[in-house]
């Protein structure tokens, strides 16, 4: 979150809509009428990567969620019934340092609905891409999540589970690409290259197939639906640059 609070959620509970959760691994803004994330961000860097542990797949609940609430389970997502994934935002592959770390990544407060076309295609490509830029020597600042409500798995349309999840329209993901180093947020300038993703959470628009850089957006626009401000601890002078700009690299 070193580059901000974009909902200003905070850990009260009446926040119940932009409950803040900062874990180790990667902080979110809880949503409890959805039963979802709002945003989750995380940083990524060589050492997050080791692959010292293996994907864990141990999908549970999340017991730091306030005790009186709903607590999503993995079979809520009941694959058979309506065909999304339980789509990862902050993904296992970008936690492998120890079994804790991975471990984390498949707690219910990390999942949406996702199309699987979505989630193992164009997705899960640029998940790929932003590991490969850090073994390449930069780290990132990443931040994702859901919008809207509509998706289309194999199984049809749906906008909402049994329990109460939201299905989201879109997943969206901004990705801020430095040199690996320090005092980051003071690296941040005009030039730095900033990726931003707007996806239709459908099986259909989204294909498989399709890659990444056809989805790319400003982080103006992401802004604009989701009524965020991302990066909002970068000067605004840097900002109205960086995030009016669309991704061509
Ligand atoms: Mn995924
Ligand atoms: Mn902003």
């Amino acid at each position: 979150m070193m580059l901000g609070n974009p909902s200003n959620a905070t850990d009260a509970i009446v926040n119940a809509d932009n409950y803040l959760m900062v874990k180790s691994q990667y902080s979110l803004s809880y949503n409890n009428s959805k039963l979802t994330t709002n945003w989750t961000s995380w940083h990524l860097y060589p050492n997050d990567i080791t692959n010292a542990a293996d994907r864990q797949d141990d999908f549970r609940a999340d017991d730091m969620l306030p005790a009186g609430w709903y607590h999503v389970t993995e079979s809520d997502f009941d694959y058979a019934t309506y065909g999304f994934d339980r789509g990862h935002m902050c993904p296992s592959a970008d936690r492998t340092s120890s079994i804790l770390n991975n471990s984390a990544t498949f707690l219910m407060t990390n999942m949406i609905p996702q199309a699987p076309n979505n989630n193992q295609g164009p997705w899960a490509k640029l998940e790929d891409y932003g590991r490969s830029l850090v073994n390449s020597g930069y780290e990132l600042y990443i931040i994702g999540g859901p919008y809207g409500q509509g998706g289309k798995s194999a199984k049809g349309t749906f906008s909402i589970l049994a329990s109460g999840v939201v299905v989201p329209s879109y997943t969206w993901k901004i990705i801020v690409v430095i040199p690996n180093g320090n005092n980051d947020l003071s690296r941040i300038s005009n030039t730095t290259r900033v990726i931003a993703v707007w996806m239709p959470n459908n099986n259909d628009t989204c294909p498989m197939s399709s890659l990444w850089t056809s989805y790319r957006v400003s982080v103006d626009y992401i802004e604009s639906q989701t009524g965020y401000d991302f990066l909002s601890n970068v000067s605004s002078t840097i900002q109205d640059v960086i995030e009016a700009s669309v991704d061509n690299q």
